[in-house]
């Protein structure tokens, strides 16, 4: 089946949307990418799924079923060790969701600072989910491994980026340009499968 040539990033949150928009872009798919904000009347969806992947699925069907597009949504988070997996599918409520992210890394730097390296282990996670108009829906993840670091760092990407060590670099995540994180990140990597689906949906 054919679909109209335009991809619909289904996420409310500005620079995760960014992201997403810089990643497929460079992938030079033979669509159109738009984004929520030219949809103002899409219902807003509520996060009730269990896994990040449920979470994803429901933004992508929404909002494939509003507006007649094929949706691509993500939903993702940081797991961390010590924390039992914390925040994990809560990381944007952790603490309040209107409680900014300077205060939720200093929570974290807070309650870990006690552990050793060896015991500062996180990752992020990603679910990608792409939906079609007519019920069509195709899965990936990516994920990337860390250590929540001591201070915040860095003034790139948003969210957890400036507490994300990565001890390879020895750099937090904040302080990688847009492009070097997209080739390491767990967004990056579940696009990456994303991407490949899409070439063959618009082919
Ligand atoms: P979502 O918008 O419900 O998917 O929430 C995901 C949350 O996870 C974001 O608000 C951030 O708190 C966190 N998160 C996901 N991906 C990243 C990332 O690449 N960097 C930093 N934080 C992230």
């Amino acid at each position: 089946m054919t679909h109209a040539r335009k991809l619909l990033i289904a996420s409310t949150n500005r620079k995760k949307t960014a992201e997403m928009a810089q990643i497929l872009s460079a992938a030079d798919l033979p669509v159109e990418i738009v984004t929520l904000a030219e949809y103002p009347d899409a219902p807003e969806v509520q996060e009730t799924g269990a896994t990040f992947m449920e979470n994803a699925r429901l933004k992508a069907t929404r909002a494939a079923a509003h507006t007649g597009l094929v949706s691509i949504a993500d939903d993702g988070g940081l797991a961390i060790d010590a924390l039992g997996g914390a925040p994990g599918v809560q990381s944007h409520r952790f603490l309040g969701a209107d409680t900014s992210f300077p205060v939720k890394m200093t929570h974290i730097i807070e309650l870990l600072k006690d552990k050793t390296d060896a015991v500062r282990t996180c990752r992020f996670h990603c679910a990608v989910v792409i939906a079609t108009p007519d019920g069509q829906v195709f899965e990936s993840e990516g994920t990337c491994e860390g250590q929540i670091a001591r201070v915040m760092r860095g003034t790139y990407g948003f969210g957890y980026d400036p507490i994300f060590l990565l001890p390879q670099l020895g750099k937090h995540m904040a302080e990688i340009p847009p492009e070097t994180k997209h080739t390491i990140s767990h967004r990056g990597k579940a696009l990456a499968s994303a991407i490949v689906h899409l070439r063959r949906l618009f082919a």
